[in-house]
């Protein structure tokens, strides 16, 4: 097979050539476009701004760096949605679950059943178990409530502009440390994908939105806000007759929400191992329990088998327990899935990730295989997306 196929390449004209070359499938193409050097610097860039905590100066930062970064791929038809947020009373219960054990609790948040060791999770507020004072400094200005934004720009469809993809991550943190893996991962991917389906060579059929959530730590209320805002104004032509769609008909929202770290289950000892696990999958979720449930398994197998053809290092699971992320929302008007590290449920919320809303959410702790997982994730929406929408490349 190789002296042969070898000897076809050395020896067939460049037309029969091109016939067998990989790059002659635009998806696999595109797939190569997306590099671990690029994804690790938009994550390293995000986290100089710290944890990005809604309603402070550096999270209102980190929105206009995402906007520049947008318009510098060729993603420049950015918007802004514009809300309000003014958190509930304190109930002394942290999102995320309380810092102690969850006890004998038979179902985990989304509906799974844990199993194994459990190790406690929650969020740190505590200025002082941030030992970097620089870092300490950055994060140290609290949320006001009041006026909210959060970014998008749009990639138009060439047939159907009035139907779209929403792929989305949330750009805000917490816990006192960079926010890199929730969700810098998550956030730094969507702005990969904007990089490479924004190039001037890349055509698709319909559109996509890419948006950067915001206020995702308090509750998802950055998404629950654009589907109140727009859910009426899906597939109208605005104005009539100019072949503008300002807010396309909704195919299908996609979620990232930590997308590096997969070690395994907590060890006996509550510690998990430093390493990624050689087993580490991209965890493909919907939510059973909602009204497009059908809609979106479907969905989440269509990731699958695009995660299996091109993704060039991890494989996918599907799971069926979606929770706490922005694509929830979503889940009851239109197919809605998350991808992630690891399921939330019962793998997040019974500890298998110690850096959760932690002080140790930096870039340096990651490793290249950390960051790997992560570009798998991008390689599975991007195929996936691809293949949704119709893509080709100009010659
Ligand atoms: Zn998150």
């Amino acid at each position: 097979m190789m002296v042969s196929g070898l000897a076809a390449m050395l020896g067939a004209p460049a037309d029969a050539q091109r016939g067998t070359a990989p790059n002659d499938d635009p998806v696999q193409t595109l797939v190569t476009r997306l590099d671990l050097e690029k994804y690790k610097d938009t994550i390293k860039g995000l986290t100089q701004f710290g944890d990005r905590r809604q309603g402070t100066d550096r999270n209102r930062a980190a929105i206009d760096w995402i906007e520049a970064q947008l318009r510098s791929f060729g993603c420049s038809n950015t918007e802004r949605l514009h809300y309000d947020y003014q958190p509930l009373p304190q109930t002394g219960q942290g999102r995320g679950g309380a810092a102690g054990q969850r006890g004998q609790s038979q179902t985990a948040q989304g509906g799974g059943r844990p199993r194994g060791i459990r190790a406690r999770t929650g969020v740190n507020t505590d200025p002082n178990a941030q030992p970097d004072l620089r870092l300490r400094e950055l994060d140290s200005q609290p949320s006001t409530p009041g006026p909210r934004e959060e970014v998008y720009c749009t990639k138009i469809g060439i047939t159907h502009p009035d139907e779209m993809y929403i792929l989305g991550a949330h750009m805000d943190g917490h816990g006192w440390g960079e926010a890199a893996n929730d969700d810098g991962s998550g956030t730094a991917l969507v702005m990969e994908l904007a990089r490479v389906l924004s190039s001037p060579d890349v055509r698709t059929e319909r559109s996509i939105r890419f948006i950067l959530w915001n206020n995702e730590e308090t509750g998802t209320n950055g998404s629950r806000a654009y589907v109140t805002q727009r859910q009426a104004l899906q597939g109208k032509e605005d104005p009539p007759g100019s072949g503008k769609y300002p807010e396309p008909k909704w195919l299908g929202m996609i979620q990232h929400d930590m997308m590096l770290f997969d070690h395994g289950m907590p060890r006996a000892d509550g510690t998990v191992s430093p390493e990624q696990r050689p087993e580490a999958d991209v965890n493909i979720e919907f939510q059973e329990n909602s009204k497009f449930a059908a809609q979106s398994q479907s969905l989440a197998w269509v990731f699958a088998a695009a995660n299996e053809k091109y993704a060039t290092d991890y494989p996918a699971s599907v799971g069926r327990h979606m929770t706490n992320t922005d694509s929830g929302p979503f889940q009851d008007v239109v197919a809605a899935i998350s991808l992630r590290e690891n399921e939330r449920g019962v793998h997040i919320g019974n500890g298998w990730d110690p850096h959760w809303h932690q002080p140790t959410d930096l870039y340096a702790t990651f490793t290249d295989k950390d960051f790997r997982l992560g570009l798998n994730a991008a390689q599975t929406t991007l195929a996936a997306i691809a293949q949704l929408t119709g893509v080709s490349l100009k010659k």
